[in-house]
């Protein structure tokens, strides 16, 4: 029995790759000590999976920045305005489509699935010359062959690369790109040719389109693809790598029935339907099959009974010698590797596994089925289960209680939002345009400095807590000054909008290296939710009290919502997310009605994770939806009709789930809109008729970039063409931490002058 791990993290075990690539990018380092580093990590990765005696090693799982990116420059895909003219494309070109260069801003990034991680958009035309300009696939396996290690190269299918390109700017939106199928095909035939000729056995194409919902026409292009590539395989076997989900009845019949595949991987773990479906329609015995069965998305040591009882399932099916112990998906989703966790205690550590601890429970199993049961790791894998399962810790009989009861009820609060919207302005006497912030004012390096050092014990709590409130004075000032309507505290005692209530809420956990690449260089580290969720003590009622004592105008209390929570973090495996998430509902629930008897009469729940929680397939929507617009409202349904709620969303397109979003019932929703502008504000008459707040960012706070009052006026006018001007309200469009003060103070009294000048037309 074989095993296989579908992709590795590049990033190294305690960052060693951003560390190089900013120092390369800074000037500091040459591009040899950027390619000694990246040379270095990937040669000990390979002897890693090689000591751990892994059957099947990937190769160009390792990138500069991004894989996505590494096949544009496979296929020579550069848009034009990058000054490339051919030739092999070398590093100058690739970092300036990653992160632009003096005179072109870099090429789009968007979310990969339903992951955290963001690849670089390809931009195609249809009279695109494709031309074979990296040759980076063939030599990375000859770089291992070198240090004597066969490995299997790990490229992008040509279909889902297509399907997650776009049409370049100038190029009409209804451009097919699955038009270019047969342009791209042969830049593959040459990289496999390729390959071949350097001695390359096998080859993964990664196809994750497979899993999502596809029409016909794609399938019939995909089936062609493939089998047009058969002429050029001979004996290099290829396998089909699909994740992150079930692969649909459909497709599975025709990926089974494709000659040229010799293998297909499938996800296990989020594919909850594939077994039943290989059960049901069976499987060719000239195929090999790689068993997802270690999941590359958690941080969970495996089951390995629970995997055990699949691949035994799977052996009645599949040809002997023919089935492969493989991951989920690529483990670059989660963290590197335990051992580097040194501040985690014994017995949650037990519980755990990152990278490099899957590859040992990957090849267990394998052995296992081969006969060699490993005694000792089973028998600790199967301690920990139990101990995880039965932990104090984990459990907590009243959190688990309330939760329970929430289930099957729906929350709403009961007056109709126009009503309550009415009662709070007259309440806090607010202007029409209302102006307001969304959470953060700008974190500079003595701020963090001082959380720092708070943190590690070197300055006392009166010295932090004087700090913070100075900060919090000076924000509140300056509002006034700036005359704001409904002020912010700006959040100078938070890190991260995740990590601050997680580290006090209990049934969370911090890791001190369990970093896991967003983009490029940028990495980040989920907390791990490994037990119920409760809030031992108010989080926020101490800054946001302080802050509402220091001015006569409403000072909004900022909370991050249960869905992002969720979202933004290692969640356990044990139970449905949904019922975590009601038990974080739960949690802030309290925390809210804590502000309000406070005297907090406004408070903002942000959710800007939301959208990106979405399912992949359609048929899951409506379900994730339901919780999550509950779970949301739970937080907040008992509330007084006169405190208003707030939330904040970023980061995504929100035309298609804007029913949910009016549905979560907030009075006012403050929303990113400079990427999105006139659709959005389109989607967003609907809630003119539910007659909610809604105020829709007048100007992009991701570019130093200071608008001016005529600007955000033309901006707002057309705002007032689709929304009522009893709802709108003026803000930016997301929170201004990353923001210079130098930008934030002309910004904002430009925004506020425009609300002035319109209020005097109306
Ligand atoms: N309140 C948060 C802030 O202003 C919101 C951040 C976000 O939406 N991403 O920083
Ligand atoms: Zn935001």
């Amino acid at each position: 029995m074989a095993s296989h791990v579908v992709g590795y993290p590049r990033i190294g075990p305690k960052r060693e790759l951003k560390f190089a690539l900013e120092s390369f990018w800074d000037g500091k380092s040459s591009a040899e000590d950027l390619e000694r580093v990246a040379k270095d990590l990937r040669v000990s990765i390979w002897k890693q999976m090689v000591d751990a005696g892994l059957k099947h090693i990937p190769s160009n799982t390792f990138s500069y920045y991004d894989q996505v990116l590494d096949t544009t420059t496979m296929v020579g895909a550069v848009p034009p305005r990058y000054g490339w003219t051919g030739g092999e494309i070398g590093l100058d070109v690739y970092f300036s489509m990653a992160r632009g260069n003096a005179k072109h801003p870099a090429m789009e990034m968007t979310k990969w699935f339903d992951t955290n991680y963001h690849y670089i958009v390809p931009e195609l035309r249809p009279d695109i010359k494709f031309a074979y300009s990296s040759h980076k696939v063939v030599d990375e396996y000859k770089e291992a062959k070198e240090v004597g290690i066969e490995t299997m190269p790990v490229v992008i299918g040509p279909v889902s690369y297509l399907l997650l390109s776009k049409p370049a700017k100038d190029v009409a939106r209804t451009f097919d790109l699955l038009s270019l199928i047969d342009e791209i095909l042969p830049i593959y035939r040459e990289v496999i040719s390729e390959l071949k000729a350097a001695g390359a056995a096998w080859v993964q194409l990664d196809e994750p389109f497979l899993v999502m919902d596809l029409q016909e026409r794609e399938l019939v292009a995909f089936y062609k693809a493939y089998t047009y590539l058969e002429e050029e395989l001979d004996d290099i076997k290829l396998i089909v790598e699909t994740y992150f989900a079930d692969v649909p009845v459909k497709t599975y019949k025709m990926l089974i029935g494709l000659k040229s595949i010799f293998g297909i991987g499938f996800d296990l773990v989020r594919g909850i339907n594939t077994l039943n479906l290989i059960k049901e329609v069976g499987f060719p015995d000239y195929k090999y099959l790689f068993a997802g069965v270690v999941d590359g998305r958690n941080i969970w040591l495996n089951n390995l009974s629970a995997s055990l009882s699949i691949l035994e399932d799977l052996e009645k099916i599949v040809a002997k010698d023919k089935l492969v112990v493989s991951t989920s998906c690529s483990l670059m989703h989660t963290a590197v590797d335990l051992v580097n966790e040194t501040k985690l205690d014994g017995e949650l550590k037990s519980w755990l596994t990152f990278a490099a601890q899957k590859i040992n429970e990957t090849v267990a199993l394998a052995k296992l089925l081969a006969g060699q049961k490993d005694e000792t790791f089973f028998a600790s894998n199967a301690a920990a289960i139990v101990s995880r399962m039965s932990s104090p810790r984990v459990n907590n009989e009243a959190v688990q209680k309330a939760a329970a009861a929430l289930k099957k009820s729906d929350h709403h609060r009961t007056t109709p939002v126009s009503t309550r919207l009415e009662k709070q302005h007259k309440k806090l006497n607010l202007p029409t345009l209302p102006t307001t912030t969304n959470g953060s004012f700008p974190q500079t390096i003595e701020l963090r400095r001082v959380r720092r050092e708070y943190k590690a014990n070197k300055i006392s709590e009166e010295e932090y807590i004087k700090t913070i409130q100075e900060e919090i004075a000076k924000v509140v000032k300056l509002q006034e000054e700036l005359d704001l309507d409904v002020l912010v505290h700006g959040e100078p005692e938070r890190n991260d909008m995740v990590e601050y209530f997680g580290e006090q809420l209990q049934g969370f956990a911090f890791t001190v290296n369990g970093w896991v690449q967003s983009y490029g260089s940028r990495c980040v580290k989920p907390p791990i939710i490994y037990g119920d969720v409760s809030r031992p003590n108010p989080m926020t009622v101490f800054w946001s009290r302080h802050a509402q004592s220091l001015t006569a105008r409403p000072m909004k209390g900022m909370l991050t919502g249960p869905i992002t929570v969720l979202n933004w973090s290692f969640v356990r495996n044990d139970q449905p997310r949904s019922e975590t998430c009601m038990q974080i509902a739960l949690a802030i629930k309290e925390e809210v009605e804590d502000l309000e008897a406070a005297g907090i009469q406004v408070i903002q729940i942000d959710e800007p994770a939301l959208r990106e929680g979405l399912p992949l397939r359609k048929a899951e929507h409506v379900h994730y939806l339901d919780w999550a617009v509950n779970a949301f409202r739970i937080t907040n349904c008992g509330v007084k009709d006169t405190t208003q709620i707030h939330t904040h969303m970023c980061y995504s397109n929100f035309n298609d789930i804007i029913h949910s979003i009016i549905g979560m019932d907030a009075d006012v929703i403050t929303i990113e809109n400079s990427r999105s502008d006139e659709k959005l504000l389109s989607v967003f008459q609907e809630g003119v008729k539910y007659g909610a707040g809604i105020g829709p960012g007048v100007y992009d706070i991701h570019s130093p970039r200071i608008p001016d009052t005529q600007e955000i006026v033309n901006r707002i006018h057309k705002m007032l063409s689709v929304l009522d001007t009893n709802i709108l309200w003026v803000n930016p469009d997301c929170g201004l931490k990353t923001r210079k003060y130098s930008e934030v103070v002309p910004s904002l009294t430009n925004m506020v002058a425009a609300a002035k000048m319109l209020r005097d037309e109306l």
